[in-house]
This record gives C-alpha cells, structure tokens and sequence, in this order.
C-alpha cells in the first residue's frame, strides 16, 4: 500500500515537544521543544531525514515547543511559520536585555566625543561648506569615519542574534495555507500564551487528515468543529485531576494548569471522546502528559473507557506518546 500520509511523534509532555508530520510530497516539524542536537538524534533514531524537512511550525512560544528552534531552524536553513503575536512573543523570549560593561560604555563614551570633534572641527574650517580642512582636521575627520566603520559593523552581530531565522512566515488562525502538497488549517487554543494554535493537516490528494490539538485548558466549540474527520488526532491527555491536587506544584501553578486556559486532564480529554468526537479516527495518540501529575495507564485507561462507551467503534487504537523517546511513525 502506498503510504499518503505519516505522523512521528518525536517527543510530546510538559518537557519538551516536537513532531513530524508528512504527506507524499511534503514534509514539516511542529515544534522544537527539545535542543537541536536531540531533535536529530531523534528523527534518526525514528528514520526520519532531517534533511527532507521543508518547513517548521510552531503552536505557541512556551519554552517546550521552542527550546531547539532556532538553532534547529538555522541549520536546517528552513523557513518557521507562526502567528505574528507568537513571532513577537518569541523573539522578546529570544533577545537578553541589552547591557554593557562599564568599559564597553566608557570606550562609546570616548568615540562619541571623538566623532563630535571631528564633526566640529570640520565645520570650523570650511566656513564656506566647501572650504578646505587643515590636516589635522582631516585627520579628525578620518578617525570619525573609522569609528562610523565600527559601528556599521556592529549588524555582523546580528547573526548571531538568538532570534535570527532564515526566513519567517505567518498564518492566521483558522486561515488554512499549504505547504507543498500539504494543507494547514491553524485553529486557535485556549492556553495562556500570545497566539497559540493546533494545527490540521490535509493530504492534498487523499484527504487523509491529521490534527495536532494539545496545550489547551477545555476544548472549545471551534476545536470541536477542527476535530472532525480526523483520521490521526494527537490529544493532549495532561493530568490526572486528584495527582495535581495532590501534587508537588505550587498552588499558583496548579490553578494555572486548571484553568480554562491551562490543560487538559485525562477526563476532559475523556469527556471529549465520549461525548463529542466523532469517532472515525484510526489512532489517536495521547500526548502532553505531565510526569510529574499524570501516570501513563490513568490517561490510557480513561481515555480507552471513553471510547469503549461508545460502542462499536472501529479503529481507534489508542497510544500513548512519550516524552523520552519517538514514537513509531504512524503511516496511513
Ligand atoms: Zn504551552
Ligand atoms: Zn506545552
């Protein structure tokens, strides 16, 4: 059988996330939460060719979809796709404050002074505008011109601005774009972050789709509407409610995580596919678990009772993604 579409989990929880996914022609990484180094030893340990990636998108700007971006991106030499608010959100993340060492300062200070000197004294001896310098005004004038030549070279820093990517591209959400042979419909997701977003990809031959949808405090009705027809759903499963209760977390970080902009537990996940999905897909991978408030047979099994409630449901196997090591490609 020929293979029309593929997803490979590379890693996905509260540590770090990042998965493939392919269509005949095209071939895209949906985010880079763990460090470039690691995103390759994955994607060879899985078999898949970092080298045939065309693209990579990001869901929203928190530390484990991002971690590895932009040196993976670099090296890669592959455009980044995001919303512009997560663009933004991103490249404040990515850009230290700018301070200078005292001698740093000290040595601006005297360059400045220099170049007003140069500037002065050039002025003074050409009354007329066009007049000619004496030579130690040109020489004034030179040294400015050198020091002008520094700070013009100051943009070569910029390469190694943390934040420089070989290209950048935005999507809008709920604007489908295509990649290649690939169509993208971006939905947006309730989590506290500037923009973030799942994502909906689209065989542009066969119509086999496939979803990613974690990171989301409840699931609201337009990600009910982008979670149809999906034949592979990557869910978030996140927490078991009693662990995080119980849990070592902060109160403040327990409340955020509740929220409705927080994450979903293993019963609103459960919740879902009771009452709301469709029930055609053929695999849905269970993913975002926290280690620390979630253990991977409480999300399985929730989410595997749902499903059985439901009666008759073909397909449907689910698996669980792991934060440690990629899943097995899942091909279509
Ligand atoms: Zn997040
Ligand atoms: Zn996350």
């Amino acid at each position: 059988m020929v293979e029309i579409m593929r997803m490979t989990v590379l890693a996905s929880g509260s540590k770090g996330n990042s998965t493939v996914v392919a269509s005949a022609e095209t071939r895209v990484l949906i985010d880079a939460g763990l460090s470039c180094r690691e995103l390759m030893r994955r994607m060879a340990i899985a078999g898949e060719d970092p080298a045939a990636l065309d693209a990579i998108l990001i869901t929203h700007e928190h530390q484990d979809h991002v971690a590895g971006l932009s040196v993976l991106a670099r090296k890669l030499r592959i455009p980044v796709y995001f919303t512009e608010p997560t663009h933004r959100a991103w490249v404040r993340q990515m850009t230290p404050r700018s301070t200078i060492t005292y001698a740093k300062w000290l040595e601006r200070v005297q360059q400045e002074k220099e170049e007003r000197a140069a500037r002065v004294a050039a002025e003074m001896a050409g009354d007329d505008g066009s007049g000619d310098l004496d030579p130690s005004a040109l020489q004034l004038v030179a040294a400015a011109e050198d020091a002008e030549e520094e700070t013009e070279a100051a943009p070569a820093k910029s390469k190694a601005d943390p934040a420089n990517l070989p290209a950048v591209e935005y999507f809008q959400p709920g604007t489908g774009f295509s990649i290649g042979d690939l169509l993208v419909t971006p939905f947006t997701t309730p989590h506290d972050a500037a923009d973030p977003c799942g994502f909906v990809f689209e065989s542009a031959s066969e119509r086999q789709r496939m979803a990613i949808a974690t990171d989301l405090g409840y699931v609201p009705p337009n990600v009910k509407a982008a979670l149809k027809r999906i034949d592979v759903m990557l869910l978030e499963s996140n927490h078991d409610l009693e662990m995080l209760k119980d849990g070592p977390y902060p109160w403040s970080v327990k409340q955020r995580v509740l929220s409705r902009v927080g994450h979903l537990s293993n019963h609103a996940t459960a919740e879902f596919l009771a009452n709301e999905y469709d029930g055609g897909a053929e695999y849905i991978v269970l993913g975002h678990l926290s280690e620390a408030n979630n253990a991977p047979e409480l999300a399985l099994l929730a989410a595997e009772e749902a499903i059985r409630e439901r009666g008759g449901l073909l397909g449907n196997r689910v698996l669980l993604a792991r934060q440690a090591e990629p899943l097995d490609p899942i091909c279509l």
